[in-house]
């Protein structure tokens, strides 16, 4: 494969045709705009719905509608140990151990009860270091958490300055902070991907240089998760977690994932929110008054497991399954790639790109700020959005692009140029 790139749609429907992985597409609802599909640039946001994804809530609906409380032992798929049957991909797809990982919940909520177990300030060593900007949930989950225990945000919340021009944090940065306030970090809280700049971090570096300080890691992997391949067990980050509604294509709401490193699997002396689904298996149905957890990352949940949320979730990890993290990722930097290229060589009186140019620093997402201002770039957004280019706007001036590899094409890349072109061309 050739990385010249060449601007023209002949030339990326030539990409497209000779894609491995472009039989993917046809596996997912394109939203229609004017008779043609959107280019739809949206997947780190909300992902979109795999075909499958029907059959297999309909399947759940009329068992439940033909067995009622039975299904949860005599339907197709017994909705008891629903929450096990995408384990195995899930732990392929983050890479841990498949006792690391558990669908429940959603991400704010896995957040709160990782931190209620990893987050354990002492009058000595109280503090949260997360990045500044973080995500709003992030930083209202960390804040609160501080308060919970009695101590104040002004103390001890290290929000981490971004000290490289377009807003990202060099791992430089990440480790001076470390040394100086290392002693009084109880919990380093950071992003797999940034939401706002698409900056990619190493999980595994961090996680070194952090344990070495004392501190407890944890991450939000919300834009990471079936965007890069993933190490979580060799990472040795505590705990993790992320949702599945944006790359992981599992719709609107759909249930979250944590992950709690195997050295904690069987640490019972950890404080914990606890509920019956996290009570051994074996002798739940024992009902008895006194909690004993699961071993492993089933151990954190607490109520039984949404089926209707879990079917969609199972629908789409089998498709990375099929896919494959790694071919996604080689398919991503090119299409990625290409688009990056495309706002360098063709778009650059218009975007320029915040996101990391070193691949191994950012996932498939491109920030792109508009030149001259806030109001213009709310003008350009606009006018994608009208002409059926999907992407999305973060304040003050910043479209966020990011092509999927499962169902991008290069000749999405192509319509975004166009659109963009037409737009700074239009008669005034
Ligand atoms: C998307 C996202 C969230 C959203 O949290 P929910 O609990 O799913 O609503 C939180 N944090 C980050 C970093 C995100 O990107």
């Amino acid at each position: 494969m050739s990385n010249a790139y060449q601007a023209t749609l002949e030339w990326a429907r030539a990409q497209d045709a000779a894609d491995p992985l472009r039989a993917f597409r046809d596996e997912f609802l394109i939203p229609p705009h004017d008779g043609r599909a959107s280019h739809y640039f949206c997947g780190n946001s909300l992902g979109l719905q795999p075909r499958a994804v029907r059959e297999a809530l309909t399947a759940e609906l009329d068992d439940w509608g033909a067995l009622a409380v039975e299904g949860h032992f005599k339907g197709r798929q017994p909705w008891l140990d629903y929450h096990e049957y995408v384990r195995d991909d899930l732990a392929e797809l983050v890479g841990a151990l498949p006792s690391e990982v558990v669908a429940m919940n959603t991400l704010g909520v896995n957040l709160h009860l990782m931190m209620v177990s990893f987050y354990r300030p002492t009058p000595d060593r109280h503090a949260i270091l997360i990045e500044a900007g973080a995500f709003p949930t992030d930083r209202y989950a960390v804040e609160s958490q501080i308060r919970f225990h009695g101590f104040s945000p002004t103390l001890s919340l290290i929000e981490l300055e971004p000290d490289e021009p377009n807003g990202t944090l060099s791992m430089g940065a990440i480790e001076r902070a470390l040394a100086e306030h290392g002693e009084r970090i109880a919990l380093v809280l950071l992003p797999g991907v940034q939401y706002r700049t698409g900056q990619a971090f190493d999980l595994k570096a961090i996680t070194g240089l952090a344990h070495r300080q004392g501190c407890t890691v944890g991450f939000d992997l919300a834009h990471a998760v079936g965007n890069l391949p993933l190490r979580l067990h060799d990472s040795g980050a505590d705990f993790a977690v992320w949702c599945s509604y944006k790359y992981l294509n599992s719709g609107p709401g759909a249930v979250a994932g944590a992950f709690v490193h195997d050295r904690h699997a069987r640490t019972e002396h950890l404080p914990r929110f606890a509920g019956w689904w996290g009570h051994d298996k074996q002798s739940r149905f024992r009902m008895g008054p006194e909690f004993v957890p699961t071993p492993g990352a089933d151990g954190w949940q607490i109520s039984n497991p949404p089926i209707l949320s879990l079917a969609p979730l199972r629908v789409s990890l089998q498709i990375f399954h099929r896919a494959g993290m790694a071919r996604l990722r080689e398919k991503s930097l090119r299409l990625t790639g290409y688009l990056e290229w495309l706002v360098q060589t063709q778009l650059a009186d218009v975007l320029e790109s915040v996101t990391p140019r070193e691949t191994e620093r950012r996932g498939s997402q491109l920030s792109l700020r508009v030149l001259g201002g806030r109001e213009r770039g709310r003008a350009l957004f606009e006018y994608l959005m009208e002409h059926g280019v999907v992407g999305d706007w973060r304040e003050p001036d910043v479209i966020r692009i990011s092509p999927a590899p499962l169902y991008n094409r290069f000749e999405d890349c192509v319509g975004f140029a166009e659109a963009v072109r037409a737009w700074a061309h239009r008669p005034a």
